[in-house]
């Protein structure tokens, strides 16, 4: 059995970013109530490592970061690498609260083109619904247009100077087909595409796994890279395409009967996790004795 480890996997740098940030603040306000306003990353073992640091993670599904705020009254509030839109950040001030923006530079970059660009003009945004990301894009102005899938640019009437753009982790195959058909709709649009140089590297690796029939991606179920590199897995080709999110969860008939397995992460994935999952197979592929590597104490 041959195993691939994906070139590059794991953490992006705008993760990096905000887990030392979140790092220093629990550093520096220690005793004081810090709220994290949302999963900092998506995956659940960087939260429950910033939960044991004291930084506590409010999360309920269906509920947008502005309602989230209503839970904090005083003390430290962190931002994810996601971003907020400009109506949090200014509830958030409005509540005398310590603000902590770990927004990653790259969705700052994509909601600084919307703001510009909707002084004189509307904007398509490519993203996904409930997603924390969207949801900072979309809140930055009713001229802001979140399209899904196509049957969301039905709903829509005339528009007037249209740029196209997109959230930052989407498919390069997905995000494509939908920027054509935004173009069809709205002739005279001009696209911006946003996706960012990690996403677009780490997909760009898994198209490139020609030789392999069986893919493992690491990481957490709601961080939309990591469903996005499965699913270009799949389109790529390869048979098995299976998302686990930790060693322990892996089951032999994952990976038995398969000669060439190749193994990525999402941008959220610590890389203790996915070095477990790699040395997990290294030792079946070794002994065919078939013996997970349990989780680290500290993946962080
Ligand atoms: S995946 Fe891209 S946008 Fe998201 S945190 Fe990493 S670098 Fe930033």
């Amino acid at each position: 059995m041959e195993i691939i480890k994906v070139v590059p996997r794991g953490y992006c740098q705008g993760v990096v970013r905000a887990i030392q940030t979140a790092e220093k603040t629990a550093r520096e306000n220690s005793g004081q109530p810090i709220h994290m306003l949302g999963m900092i990353v998506h995956n659940r073992f960087v939260v429950e490592a910033c939960e044991k640091l004291g930084i506590h993670c409010l999360e309920a599904r269906g509920k947008t970061r502005l309602e989230l705020l209503d839970e904090i009254d005083h003390g430290t509030v962190i931002f994810t690498a996601h971003g907020v839109s400009d109506a949090v950040y200014e509830k958030a001030a409005a509540k005398g609260l310590h603000i902590v923006d770990a927004t990653c530079p790259d969705v700052r970059k994509t909601h600084d083109l919307i703001r510009d660009h909707v002084a004189h003009g509307d904007v398509l945004y490519i993203g996904k619904k409930n997603h924390p990301e969207a949801e900072g894009a979309v809140g930055i102005s009713p001229r802001v247009h979140l399209i899904s899938c196509r049957e969301d640019l039905e709903e829509l009437g005339p528009l007037e100077n249209v740029l196209i753009t997109n959230q930052t982790t989407l498919s390069i195959l997905d995000n494509q087909a939908l920027i054509e058909a935004c173009l069809k709709q709205y002739p005279d649009a001009v696209a911006q595409e946003e996706i960012c140089n990690a996403t677009t590297m780490r997909q760009k690796a898994v198209m490139n796994l020609s030789s392999a029939d069986c893919l493992i991606v690491v990481g957490d179920p709601h961080s939309n890279n990591t469903n996005q590199l499965r699913e270009i897995g799949i389109k790529a080709g390869i048979p098995n395409a299976v998302l686990i999110e930790n060693a322990m969860m892996l089951k032999e008939s994952d990976i038995l009967g398969y000669e060439t397995i190749a193994v990525t992460s999402g941008s959220s994935t610590p890389n203790a996790i996915t070095d477990g999952v790699i040395e997990t197979l290294e030792h079946y592929s070794k002994t065919g004795l078939f013996e997970p590597v349990p989780l680290p104490d500290s993946v962080i």
